[in-house]
């Protein structure tokens, strides 16, 4: 832990002097993004029934569960204590995956992080690894910086494999290939899969069976196998992975080295609190009672397993997160997708929109702080527009991470980076001033009033005002003006109930 941003133990470490944000920066705005989405209807069909089925699975296993919400308390209750004890949890996580045999790897930034697998997967010789499913090795590029060094990596989660072979970008963080139907998939593995059947059938057991054969080759010539983690639980140094098609499993036990990429906002402190997130996550996900497949490891165990087990703890812009107390609520995610299911601009754009790993409601607020709000057109800079702050987010999200929240701070951060950066102020900012300045004094505020009523007379009475001159067209851009009214509030009180009370003079 001492290299580990040289920070003391006990404090919340800084941000990286440079951080390298791997893919966590799209390279299109979400409107332009969402505009081309929109207009392709087999996305949005594909969106629509694909989230429509899960969202109801959530909904009837949730409803089973009579102690739901005191659950959802106790999983936000664990993960804000856990991030209020960041550092020493991390050491005891080293501490105990050390004396198990593990070796513990930290890393600052996405360049650090693919530097060390890189360097680790050439130490055994070995060209090629096997993969499961990872967010963190997609946040910070693994796959290609293995790539540029003459690594392949293959994945091995069904959807990811479908997504690497299409050679695409995942769409929704639970199911990489939401966007993807049956007989696309099935073009996609007769094009690149090498030995696959031509009349290969679309019914899904078909592609799952072309799709094993592929994959056990794989897993049994493989000799370093790269995953990510759901939890490191503390108290004794165990990684957990959970997942539907064991695929991982055979990843996390058959190679002889197995390299662990794990966001350190996933550490939990104990067994008994891995216990509530095993029961909110599946529901939550896959809306299935539990996992198919929970696997978990504690360092090396002769001659059972990996001989060599290397665990990579990636910040990457976490700690940043950490230092601000609201914002720090978006690294209590489980990745469970829930929020993506329910979000209605979600169901109609897909994940692509959004530019970056992290899509959805959770990826409109993390990439955003991950990487900063530069005030200006960057990419990530847009995410927190793309909601209609509706809520169904924070209504479904297992951990209560108040989404909507975090977003209207996010605007407001980036309204102010954006001022910031002019040296002129803004009209909105100019406006708003000098209604700030009118509103703080009862008499100006009255003039103001009656000021509006005279301008009154130079517009259509009883049409909105559309468009407002330059340079407030742009709040007309997409509402009206209304026409002010022929009297203000406080000259109708005066006049009907004979009280000059709000009269200024
Ligand atoms: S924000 Fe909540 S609902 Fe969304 S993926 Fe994370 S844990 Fe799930």
């Amino acid at each position: 832990m001492s290299t580990f941003l040289g920070m003391p133990r006990g404090r919340v470490p800084g941000p990286p002097a440079d951080p390298a944000v791997g893919q966590l920066t799209g390279d299109r705005e979400f409107p332009d993004a969402a505009r081309d989405a929109l207009a392709d209807t087999r996305l949005r069909r594909n969106l629509a029934h694909a989230t429509s089925t899960i969202r109801a699975k959530r909904a009837q296993v949730v409803a089973e569960v009579p102690d739901w919400e005191a659950l959802r308390e106790a999983g936000s209750a664990i993960k804000a204590a856990t991030m209020a004890q960041l550092p020493e949890l991390l050491e005891q996580l080293e501490a105990n995956v050390e004396a198990r045999g593990g070796q513990v790897h930290w890393a600052r930034d996405a360049a650090e992080a693919n530097a060390i697998v890189t360097r680790l997967v050439q130490a055994t010789g070995s060209d090629e690894v096997v993969k499961v499913k990872s967010m963190a090795t997609q946040e910070i590029g693994l796959n290609e910086a293995l790539e540029a060094a003459g690594i392949s990596a293959l994945e091995t989660d069904l959807a990811e494999l479908i997504v690497q072979l299409g050679h695409d970008r995942p769409s929704h963080i639970l199911v990489p290939a939401i966007h993807r139907g049956r007989s696309e998939i099935r073009e996609i593995f007769v094009r690149e899969m090498p030995g696959v059947d031509p009349h290969l059938r679309d019914d899904p057991a078909a592609l799952a069976a072309a799709a094993r054969a592929h994959l056990r080759a794989a897993f049994l010539r493989a000799r370093v196998a790269v995953s990510g983690a759901n939890f490191g639980v503390a108290e004794t140094g165990t990684l957990s992975v959970v997942e539907s098609e064991g695929n991982g499993r055979m990843c996390l036990t058959l190679p002889q080295t197995l390299i662990t990429v794990m966001g350190i906002e996933k550490v939990v402190p104990t067994w008994r609190d891995l216990e509530v997130f095993l029961q909110l996550l599946p529901r939550s996900s896959t809306g299935e009672r539990m996992n198919p497949y929970t696997s978990t490891w504690a360092g090396v165990t002769a001659g059972d397993g990996p001989q060599e087990f290397h665990l990579v703890l990636l910040d990457n812009g976490r700690t940043r997160v950490l230092a601000d107390e609201l914002g720090r609520t978006a690294l209590h995610c489980i990745r469970c997708s829930a929020c993506l299911n329910v979000c209605p601009v979600y169901e109609r754009t897909g994940g692509h929109a959004y530019g970056s790993v992290y899509p959805g409601p959770i990826g409109a607020v993390l990439s955003p702080q991950l990487t900063g709000l530069t005030g200006g057109h960057e990419p990530n800079d847009s995410l927190p527009y793309a909601s209609s702050l509706c809520g169904a987010c924070y209504d479904v999200c297992p951990v209560k991470i108040n989404i909507p929240d975090l977003l209207v701070q996010l605007r407001a951060e980036h309204t102010e980076a954006r001022a910031d950066r002019r040296r002129l102020p803004s009209p909105e900012a100019a406006a708003m001033k000098a209604a700030a300045w009118a509103m703080a004094d009862a008499q100006r505020f009255a003039r103001a009033g009656r000021a509006a009523t005279m301008a009154r007379h130079g517009i259509r009475r009883g049409r909105p005002i559309t468009p407002l001159p330059r340079p407030l067209n742009g709040w007309t851009a997409s509402r009206d003006a209304p026409t002010p009214p022929a009297e203000t509030f406080r000259d109708w009180w005066s006049r009907t109930r004979g009280d000059d009370s709000g009269d200024e003079s």
